[in-house]
Formats: C-alpha cells, structure tokens, sequence
C-alpha cells in the first residue's frame, strides 16, 4: 500500500522528545507474586461496554472460571485469578472516575484450576477471532482494547500489515522486554497466528534502540520465518503510541476519526501477541499479567507476575515495601499513567506498571502564566496547539476546540505538559477539553 494521501499538517506525527529513560528493571526476571489472600475484580478493565457479574456472594469460584461477561461487542470477559468465595459484589469507583460492580473474592489458597479452562477449538479465523474473545484479552500495553475487535475490522482485506509494538517508550516500564527476553517463542508463535487466520502477509516487530538484546534475538527469529521483520526505531518519546509508530514503521498516517485497519494496519501489543499464543495453547484466559514496580519510593523494584485484582498495596508488600513516604503513585508509568490515591486499588488488565515517587521524585512545581514560548506546540506529535487549546478550554468554546483545535486527536501522551517551562497542566486541560466536547457531541 502507498502512503496515504495527507491532505492536513495535523495528525503527521511528526514530533518527538527525549526523556530519560529510568529502565532500572530491565535485567529484573520476572518474579510470580504469591496469591493474595482477597482480589477485587472491576466490571470493567477494558475499553468499552463493562461487563454483568455471572456469579453472587456466596458462590465458590475456581481459577479461569468466568465471573463477568456481556453481549456488548466492545467489551471482554473477565475470569476469576483465585480459588475461593465470593464475598461481595459492590459499587467501584476507578480512578477515573467511572462507577462499575467489583466482585470480591476471598482466596482458598488451593488455586484449584476451573472444569471449562481448555484449549480452544481453533480451525478457521472465526473460531480463531471467537477465542481471542474468549480469553478476555485486552491490549496489554495500557489501552485495554479489546483485542477481538481489534483484529475484527469492517474491511480485513484492506490490512496488509501487522504491527508488533515493541517499543515501550515510557520510562521506568521494562514489561514488555522481560517478555520478549523471556518468552520470544510465544511472540513468533502469536505472530503467526495472527497473521495465518487473518490473512497478514507482513509483520513489523518495532523495537527502541535503547534494547539491543531484544532486537538481536528477535531478529535472529524473524529471519527464520517468512514476512516477519524487526525494526529498531529510535529511542524518543512517544515511539510506542499507536499512531507515531505506524507512521514510524509505515509512513501511512492514521487521520482524525480513522482507525490503524483504515491504513491497512493492525496493531497489536508485544505481550498480547504472545498471551495469544498462550491461550491457544492452554486455554487459560486472561487471569494475571507481568507489571513493572519501580519508584524512587519502592524498596526493591522488579518485574512481577500479579494475579488480577490483587491490591496495590499487595504488590508493593511483595516488592519489600517502601523505602519513603509515597507522594505520587501512578498506575502506569509517569507520562501517560494514572495517578492512584488509594492502594487497595486493584490491578487490572491494562495495568502494565506502579510507579511510586518519593517527595523528592514527584513533581509538584507550581504553574505560572503561560509565556508563548511555543514549545508545547513544538512537542507535539500531532502539531496540536495545547496553549490555545487551554485558552478555549477555559472559554469553554466546543466548535473551536473541535473544528479548527482538533482537542479529539489528543492522545494524552503528556510531552506538551513535560516541556512548558511554566508547568502548565495541558494534559489534563486537554482531557476535560475532550469530555467537554463529547459531552457537547452526545446532546446534540
Ligand atoms: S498530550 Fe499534548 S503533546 Fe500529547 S498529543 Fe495531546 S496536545 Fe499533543
Ligand atoms: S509551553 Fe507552556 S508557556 Fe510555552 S506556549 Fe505552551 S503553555 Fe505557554
């Protein structure tokens, strides 16, 4: 496919910057958390539709078995990471804001595996998109996407190419390079999974330079098999969000209102693919997943594998504590995470880190008038204009931050806010600007 037409300046990702890495964990296996005594598993870890709980306080659970689910195509099941009972199902409050079930469950400690966990049937790409859905998977890099709609799109024969994103640009999170260090062979075999039952005929794997070992193993793989290529791509931020690095891999933009498969392109992260591989292998869905605990905060930051809905606190005990007092803990890493105020907050699919600052590392500058320096301009990948965007924002000027602003194409990768010398707080300016408008949008 040729590069698409890119008749707008805006939507070219053509800015980046530089921050400092912090990979600390890079060489850090990752270690399994024992079970917890108690989870606390959210209706909704995904974007899209939550699911109903399918089971009630009371009920014995076994690990695998499925404890939330619903007919809504943009959703995922979500299974049981214990053994155990439940104890309550209650109103959540995540940290953003939304409201859904949570059910608890309090562990046995037996962790005996539930009757339905087998491997799927898989003889055609309708068994094979039926499993993907079945395994409750979601985009593991922290988007949560559903997977199966992901590689479900309105026009398949449209996409030409598979993108493996490797790249992991946020500091601090190594993740996905212990899962390509640790389970490379699962990546190939997500890969050619993918590709086989959608009709793929090529792969790019894009890697950071900054991980010189994974692309040498990776590559050494990919020059087995045919159609599957390693990119290494250079270190800047935000490498890894899902438009740049298309562009990055591909030259073909993903405009205003377009989706990757419009550009002949499905993304998917690195640990997905290879939980792919995994589940159609086993049968065993969605039930934990690697994170990256690090922190000037955190005593001892590692890889760790977390079943879902253990605590915060749970994983933070299990890596020796805190060493200071936590001032800032984000539930992802620090450009585009979340900040967390309460650690009996559970993990959830898409959680790929908890970074725990201390009074010294948390940033809490003081923001000062906005001097029209341009550089929140100059960083962003999208040419938006945060200043002006702020300045609309304020004025509460939908049409403008709609139309000629673009505030929708934000994807919240936070360089704008990371560059102001007046410490502006444009990320989240841009957040409430784009519930502004699609609040605005839903009225009408
Ligand atoms: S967060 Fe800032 S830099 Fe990133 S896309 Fe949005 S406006 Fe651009
Ligand atoms: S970087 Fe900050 S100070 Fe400079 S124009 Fe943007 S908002 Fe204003």
């Amino acid at each position: 496919m040729e590069e698409n037409d890119v008749s707008k300046f805006v939507a070219k990702p053509l800015h980046s910057i530089s921050v400092p890495h912090y990979k600390n964990t890079m060489d850090s296996g990752t270690e399994i958390m024992p079970v917890p005594e108690k989870v606390l598993l959210p209706m909704i870890q995904h974007m899209g539709a939550p699911c109903e709980p399918v089971v009630k306080v009371g009920d014995l659970v076994k690990v695998g078995q499925l404890i939330g689910d619903t007919d809504a195509f943009m959703s995922a099941p979500i299974y049981s990471s214990v053994s155990g009972k439940v104890t309550s199902i209650s109103e959540f409050i995540n940290p953003m804001g939304m409201r859904t079930p949570a059910i608890a469950i309090e562990s046995d400690g037996e962790q005996a595996i539930s009757e339905d966990v087998r491997p799927p049937e898989v003889h055609s790409k309708e068994d094979f998109l039926k499993a993907v859905r079945k395994s409750g998977l979601v985009g593991l890099g922290g988007a949560g996407f559903p997977t199966h709609v992901k590689l479900n799109p309105k026009d398949p024969d449209k996409v030409d190419t598979l993108i493996v994103n490797a790249a992991e640009c946020e500091p601090f999170i190594t993740a996905d390079y212990r899962e390509m260090m640790e389970n490379p062979d699962d990546i190939m075999d997500g890969i050619k999974l993918v590709m086989h039952y959608l009709n793929i005929k090529k792969c790019i794997i894009g890697i950071e330079n900054n991980k010189p070992r994974a692309i040498k193993l990776l590559s050494k793989m990919a020059e087995k098999e045919r159609g599957i290529e390693v990119m290494t791509l250079k270190s800047v931020y935000p490498q890894g969000a899902e438009k740049v690095l298309i562009y990055n891999s591909t030259k073909r933009v993903v405009g205003e209102g377009m989706i990757p498969a419009d550009v002949g392109v499905i993304p998917m992260n690195v640990s997905s693919v290879a939980f792919v591989a995994r589940y159609i292998k086993t049968g065993m869905p969605l039930i934990s997943r690697r994170l990256t605990v690090d922190g000037s905060a955190v005593q001892t930051p590692k890889n760790v594998m977390v079943p879902l809905g253990a605590s915060f606190q749970s994983v933070i005990d299990f890596c020796g504590g805190f060493k200071a007092e936590p001032k800032e803990v984000f539930m992802g890493g620090p450009m585009m995470g979340i900040d967390v105020f309460n650690l009996e907050y559970p993990v959830i699919k898409n959680n790929n880190a908890i970074i725990a600052f201390d009074e010294r590392q948390a940033v809490h500058a003081k923001e000062s008038n906005c001097i029209r320096c341009g550089r929140c301009v100059a960083a962003c990948p999208f040419n938006l204009m945060p200043a002006a965007i702020e300045k609309a924002y304020h004025l509460k000027q939908v049409d403008a931050l709609k139309g000629p602003l673009k505030v929708m194409l934000c994807m919240e990768c936070g360089c704008c806010s990371y560059v102001c010398p007046a410490k502006r707080q444009l990320v989240a300016t841009n957040k409430l600007a784009k519930n502004l408008v699609r609040k605005a949008t839903t009225k009408k």
